[in-house]
Parts: structure tokens; C-alpha cells; sequence
């Protein structure tokens, strides 16, 4: 397929400074938690991108100094000849598919001291320190000021004897010493660098003064919060008017509004496509450098509009690029459909706000696995055995995600089976609630895909027995039945039924009310959420919308639960608050009554009453085994059938995210021919082992990820998807 020509403004090549973008797709800054410290995960994930057709390619924050740390993130650092070693790595596999490598340097004020036990690093006045620990950062001394620009310059040279072609100097976050010095509420200093606006920017003058004046080859870009969306620095005054003062120092500007990660990476609950761009408009008149700016930006019309009418010279994007990595390739070739589209659910950034965590996505599982499971997204191995019958139970994101790969494997004879009228499982009813109608995008895309792959046949409407299956002539069989939310309440903290919940006509799933639609209306409705993440809160809106008193009881203090590492919390409560929910944090559901419930305080142990005439329990989901365990229990039956891979994926082994249940799915269709692909293939566990050299580094494995048989969809489907009686399969043929 061509290129549509409305996309051709795309790809046309931009000079800035010394270098040239070969189009107008630009990989932000991001974190993935790998760091300098997995030089190998970092360098695979980002060279991904690179190959995908991005024309740069960014680390995430590079620290100019190593006693800022803070253990929450493993971040980069440029400070030595080791870190120096470690990017060269990751700048060559960028540069090695033809983009630029850009590196974000940063001196970050947050430091916590909880790794290295050094006192927290001056920042710009005294101040309690970000982060989790009890200290506080001292306030810049003139000395202290002129050590953290030559860190800078320290680090922007050995940037560039690494290879980098792109030295973006960071004032984005609160953490940054350069912006916080911009930012009237913090900056109390009485001396030249605090004040006037003149003051403020005086160290970002002398910082990109000096940077410049460091490297000989490299481009400068600015990497800049034009606004802090809180009314500290707004677009139209300091934002403006640093990008005037700071515009002769940089060859490309990097653009984005607000904190991380809220609103900055706002969740598609509350922030559209595109939100940013009034910003960009209001700044742009300032700006004679090319302006890259970010907005999650999926739609190739959209972006190709913003660089036509001049607002941006080139798309930014760090999540379109995660759940994409070759959007910009598909985008040249013309295949919209096959763009993994972000939906915007953030499970990304959250993994990266946890301690010790790797980055994930919901709609592409081989994000983090460049390297250490040598994944391609768009490269698959072909079996030996192409023909090999498989037939998978459930087409929820476990099963889904199962079967479009073994599809794009090559396998020919894939049967996926649901009892409902529709794909999807669980994403067939989540993106009706609130707020999360993008999500649909990860149906989307599926649906998009095996309409296109001639070897999986889709059955619906059939829900399958364990004779069933035996009988139906697949040599190997996935059950991916899914998981049911649990109506009896039982929770992380009291591992009994609730008194009272089971068989009670007043008290409610997520799954019932969904997936029947039920509206209640003038009622009082308790939400009981211990699952803490964004059910519990998405059915409370949802059930407040359609004009009930609403209670929502959740079994934390903190009532953000996981929707804090979202980013989505921020605006969820206040949406709960504004429907006039009341919120009950730290309690626990004891019993349904008749006409109300008992609730009881975590901390005190209080008791108190409440009327409801409805109650949602939105506590755990329960797998649902009977399908696998009837099998797993005829071992003979299975032999007979000639059944020789029985494998359980998803919510129906553990109920997860997601993510999960998806890389569940991926993983198991990957590993599909190994001996028992229910057990997981070894990876690279990237660590020092004594003694050894790289290669015991690397566990000996080699990475595989350009390996496999690259699958270029659109492939001809032989038959209509839609037809349902398509049962058997004996023996590798159909019926
Ligand atoms: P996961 O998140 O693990 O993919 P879901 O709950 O989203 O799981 O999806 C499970 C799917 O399995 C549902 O669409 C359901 O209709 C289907 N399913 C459950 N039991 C059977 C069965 N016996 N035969 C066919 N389909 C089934
Ligand atoms: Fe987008 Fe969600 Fe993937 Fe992040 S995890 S890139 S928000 S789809």
C-alpha cells in the first residue's frame, strides 16, 4: 500500500542545527525503569522505536550527577566512563536504523539519599525534599550554582563522545533545577537568580550558554514545561517569554504542558488527543526554532494538519510510541489499520512509578522485551509445524491476544471460540463505562488483525464442555475462559464471604451490571471497593451519573489505590466529588444488612451503620477453572482426543490487569512449540555475575529479536470470520 498523500508533509526531512530529522516523528523523552544499569533492555527498547521509522529517539532523564538519587526510578546517568559505556550502546542501536539518539540531561533536586546515604543536593531554596525520604535540600550557594552548571557540561561532553547526536536540556519537572529556578513559587532567592523574570532565567541562559559552547557536533534542543497548568508558569507569560530569551541557544525546541504525570501524561479519561495544542499555538509566535511537541497522538491526519498549518514542526510522542513503535512505518506505508493505537490507560506510567518495576503496556506486549525475550513487535518465528490444530476458549485480551499471534506466527489452523455474540470478553463492556471509551482501541485493533489472518477462524456464540473440546480435533488447547467479579465479597482483608452478600438480590457485580446494562435511579447505592483500582470508582461514577446517592466505601486511606500511579486519580476523585459522591476511605464491608450495611473502620475498629437499597461489591475477581479442571482431570479422555498441549492463559489461571492477561496470551502463543509452553522460557536477566564477562552477563542467551519472519498485513482471510458452525478441526482439517 502508498502512503496517503494528506501524510506526505510527514516525512519530509527537517534541518536543526548540525543535524537532520529524516521526518517529522520524534520519540520524547520517557522512563522504562531500565536505565544505565540495564544497558541492554534500554538499548533494544529504544532502538526499537528507531526501527520503527522514528527520525529521533530519546532517552529518558539522564542525571548529570549520581548522588541525586532516588530509588523510586532507575534512571540514566552520565557522570563516569561506565554510564558513558552503557548509552554508547543504546545511542549506536538508534543510530543503527538510521535516527538521531537524543540524550535528556538533567540535575535533579529530589535526591533522597536512601541508596547512597549523601544529603540530598542543593536545590534552588530550602526546601523539604520531593520524594519519599524525611530530608530536606538545602538552598544553591553561588559555589553550589557554578558545580551543577559544569556538571552539565561534564555530562553534555561525555554525550557526545557516546555518540549522541541530540543533547536536550531538561526544564520539565519539578525536579529540575533549572525549572524550579523559573518557577515563581519555588524560587524565593533575594539574589540574581530569584526575583524578576531576568533573574529567574539567568541560570537556564548560562546553562544552555555553556552546553552549546561544550560539544562541537551535537544539536541543542530545549526541552521545556511551557505550562506548569497550575498557574505557576502559564504559556502566555514566563513560558513565552523564556522560549523568546532561551530560542538563539537551541536548535529544536521540546514541548509539553504540565507535571508528570498528571496532567502532563493525562489519561484518556480526562485529557483528549491533542489537548496541548492551544499551548503550542500560544507559544509559538516566540519560537524561531522547529517546535516538536507531544499529545498522544495516534491519528496520522491530525499530526499531519499541526505540521501543515505550522503549529508543530514535529510530533512528539512517548506513549504512541510504546504501544506503536512502527507507527511511523505504517504510517509511510499506508497501513492505518495496522496501528496499535494507545488508549490512554497509563498502565505504562504506572509501572514506572513502581519501585523496581519495568515498563508494560496494555497494547503491546513486547514492550520491555526487545532484548531480554528477543520480541519484535512486527517479527514473528514460524512453527515447524504450521498446520498443528489449536483451538483457544475465550477471546477476552488473554485469549485474543493468544490467538492474533499465533496468527501472525503462521500458524493455519487456529480456532477461537467465545460463548458471547461478540469479541473481546471483558473489553467488550469496560470501555462502556465513564470515561473509557478509547479503550475500545485494544478491541479495535484485534478484531482489525484477524480479520486479516487467514489462519484463525473465529467462532462465537459456542460455549464449548470438556466433551466438546475433547471431541473437537485440536492436537492443543488454550482455555482462556476468563475470571468473574466475586459476588460473595471476599477481599485481601477478610478472607470469608461477607454475611449477608450471597444470594442477596440487592447486592451487584461489576459483571452484572455491565454486561446486562442494568441503571438504577433515585437509589442508595454503597460501592464497596477493595480492589483499588479502576472499577471500583468507574461504576460509582457511572451509577452517581444516572442520579443516585452514592457511597463509595474503599478499604484503603488512600482512596486513590492504583489510579495514584495512573495518573488518573487526580481526576477521577474530584469527578466522584463534583456527582456528590460521598467517600468512605479505610473501611471494610462486615455485613449486608437488611436496607443498609456495617462498615468498620480499619484503624479504630468504629462500626457504623449506613441505608442503601443497592450494594456493588467490587472486591476480587475468581477465576473461572471448570472448563480447564474437567479437562486437566481426564488425562486418558485428553490422550484419546489427541490432546497433547492442555494450556490455561489469563484472568482464568490469575486475574490480572489487563496488560497481564494480554502478555499472558502473547507469551504463550511466542513459546507455543517449546515442550510446554506453560512454563516460561528462559530470559536474559541482565546482572553482574561474579567473575564472568558479558556473555554470563547476558546468561549466554543471544539476543533473537532479528530473528523470525516479518508478517506484512493486510494477509487475504479464505473465509468468513462471521460463520459459526465451523466446529471441528479433526485432525488439523476443517469440517
Ligand atoms: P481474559 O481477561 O483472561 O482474556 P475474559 O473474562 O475477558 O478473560 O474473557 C473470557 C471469555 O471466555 C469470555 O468472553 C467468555 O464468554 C469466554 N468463555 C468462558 N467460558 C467459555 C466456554 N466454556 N466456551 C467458550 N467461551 C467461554
Ligand atoms: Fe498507551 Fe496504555 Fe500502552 Fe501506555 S500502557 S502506551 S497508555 S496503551
Amino acid at each position: 500500500m502508498a502512503r496517503d498523500p494528506r501524510h506526505d508533509v510527514l516525512f519530509e526531512p527537517l534541518r536543526i542545527g548540525p543535524r537532520t530529522l529524516r521526518n517529522r516523528f520524534y520519540v520524547t523523552p520517557h522512563a522504562t525503569n531500565f536505565g544505565t544499569d540495564f544497558p541492554g533492555a534500554e538499548a533494544y527498547y529504544r532502538g526499537m522505536r528507531a526501527e520503527g521509522g522514528w527520525a529521533a529517539v530519546s532517552t529518558g532523564a539522564c542525571l548529570v550527577n549520581i548522588d541525586a538519587d532516588n530509588p523510586r526510578w532507575n534512571l540514566h546517568h552520565l557522570v563516569d566512563d561506565g554510564d558513558e559505556n552503557n548509552l554508547r550502546l543504546l545511542a549506536s542501536k538508534v543510530q543503527e536504523h538510521g535516527a538521531l539518539a537524543g540524550v535528556e540531561l538533567i540535575y535533579y533536586a529530589a535526591g533522597t539519599g536512601l541508596r547512597t546515604r549523601l544529603p540530598a543536593r542543593p536545590g534552588v531554596s530550602q526546601v523539604r525534599s520531593y520524594g519519599i525520604s524525611e530530608c530536606s535540600a538545602p538552598a544553591m550557594t553561588k559555589a553550589d550554582i557554578r558545580q551543577i552548571q559544569r556538571q552539565y557540561v561534564d555530562a553534555a561532553r561525555r554525550a557526545e563522545r557516546a555518540g549522541f547526536d541530540l543533547i536536550n536540556v531538561h526544564l520539565r519537572e519539578a525536579g529540575s533545577v533549572a525549572y524550579q529556578l523559573l518557577d515563581p513559587y519555588l524560587n524565593t532567592r533575594t539574589d540574581e537568580y530569584g526575583g524578576s523574570f531576568a533573574n529567574r532565567v539567568r541560570f537556564a541562559v548560562e546553562l544552555f550558554d555553556m552546553v552549546r559552547d561544550a560539544v562541537d557536533d551535537c544539536a541543542i534542543v530545549g526541552g521545556f514545561c511551557i505550562d506548569s497548568a497550575d498557574g505557576r508558569i502559564e504559556a502566555a507569560e514566563d513560558g513565552y517569554r523564556f522560549i523568546e530569551t532561551i530560542d538563539s541557544y537551541v536548535d529544536l525546541w521540546d514541548l509539553q504542558v504540565g507535571r508528570w504525570i498528571y496532567p502532563d501524561a493525562g489519561p484518556s479519561r480526562s485529557h483528549r488527543q491533542g489537548w496541548q495544542v492551544p499551548y503550542y499555538e500560544t507559544v509559538r509566535p516566540a519560537a524561531t526554532k522547529p517546535i516538536v511537541g507531544v499529545g498522544r497522538f495516534t491519528d496520522p491526519d491530525v499530526m499531519a494538519d499541526l505540521v501543515r498549518t505550522g503549529v508543530l514542526d514535529v510530533i512528539g510522542a512517548a506513549r504512541p510510541s510504546i504501544s506503536d513503535p512502527f507507527l511511523p512505518a505504517k504510517v509511510d506505508e499506508g497501513r492505518l489499520e495496522d496501528i496499535r493505537e494507545c488508549i490512554g490507560c497509563n498502565m505504562c506510567a504506572s509501572r514506572v512509578e513502581i519501585p523496581g518495576a519495568f515498563i508494560a503496556c496494555t497494547q503491546n506486549a513486547t514492550v520491555g522485551e526487545e532484548y531480554r525475550r528477543g520480541w519484535h513487535p512486527e517479527v514473528f518465528t514460524r512453527p515447524a509445524d504450521t498446520e498443528a490444530p489449536v483451538l483457544v476458549i475465550g477471546a477476552g485480551p488473554a485469549g485474543l491476544e493468544c490467538a492474533v499471534t499465533l496468527g501472525r506466527r503462521g500458524f493455519e489452523n487456529v480456532h477461537l471460540v467465545d460463548a458471547g455474540d461478540s469479541l473481546g470478553g471483558i473489553m467488550r463492556w469496560i470501555p462502556r463505562l465513564p470515561g473509557l471509551q478509547e479503550w475500545s482501541r485494544f478491541l479495535d485493533y484485534r478484531v482489525s488483525q484477524l480479520d486479516r489472518l487467514k489462519g484463525v477462524e473465529v467462532i462465537l456464540n459456542r460455549k464449548l464442555t470438556a466433551d466438546d473440546v475433547l471431541d473437537y480435533g485440536a492436537a492443543s488447547v488454550v482455555v482462556a475462559t476468563g475470571a468473574a467479579w466475586d459476588p460473595t465479597g471476599v477481599n485481601t482483608y477478610v478472607h470469608r464471604p461477607v454475611p449477608g452478600a450471597a444470594g442477596n438480590d440487592a447486592v451487584y457485580t461489576p459483571d452484572q451490571i455491565m454486561r446486562d446494562d442494568l441503571r438504577f435511579s433515585g437509589l442508595r447505592v454503597v460501592v464497596f471497593d477493595a480492589d483499588r483500582y479502576f472499577m471500583g470508582q468507574s461504576i460509582a461514577e457511572r451509577i452517581a451519573a444516572d442520579g443516585n446517592e452514592v457511597v463509595f466505601v474503599s478499604s484503603e486511606a488512600d482512596v486513590q489505590g492504583y489510579l495514584r500511579l495512573t495518573g488518573e486519580a487526580q481526576y477521577q476523585i474530584r469527578r466522584l466529588l463534583d456527582l456528590g459522591v460521598k467517600i468512605v476511605p479505610n473501611s471494610i464491608l462486615r455485613e449486608v444488612l437488611d436496607g443498609g450495611v456495617e462498615l468498620e473502620d480499619r484503624t479504630t475498629g468504629r462500626i457504623d451503620r449506613l441505608g442503601a437499597d443497592a450494594v456493588v461489591m467490587v472486591t476480587q475477581r475468581v477465576p473461572d477453572t471448570s472448563l480447564h479442571d474437567a479437562l486437566a482431570a481426564d488425562p486418558a479422555g485428553l490422550e484419546r482426543a489427541g490432546i497433547t498441549k492442555l494450556l490455561r492463559i489469563g484472568d482464568c489461571l490469575v486475574p490480572r490487569p489487563i496488560a497481564d492477561a494480554a502478555f499472558d496470551g502473547h507469551r504463550v502463543a511466542r513459546e507455543f512449540d517449546s515442550p510446554d509452553p506453560g512454563t516460561p522460557q528462559t530470559f536474559i536477566r541482565e546482572r553482574r555475575v561474579v567473575g564472568f564477562g558479558d556473555g554470563a552477563f547476558d546468561g549466554g542467551l543471544p539476543p533473537t529479536a532479528t530473528r523470525g519472519v516479518r508478517t506484512t498485513l493486510p494477509l487475504v482471510r479464505a473465509q468468513d470470520a462471521g460463520s459459526t458452525d465451523r466446529r471441528h478441526i479433526k485432525k488439523g482439517q476443517e469440517q
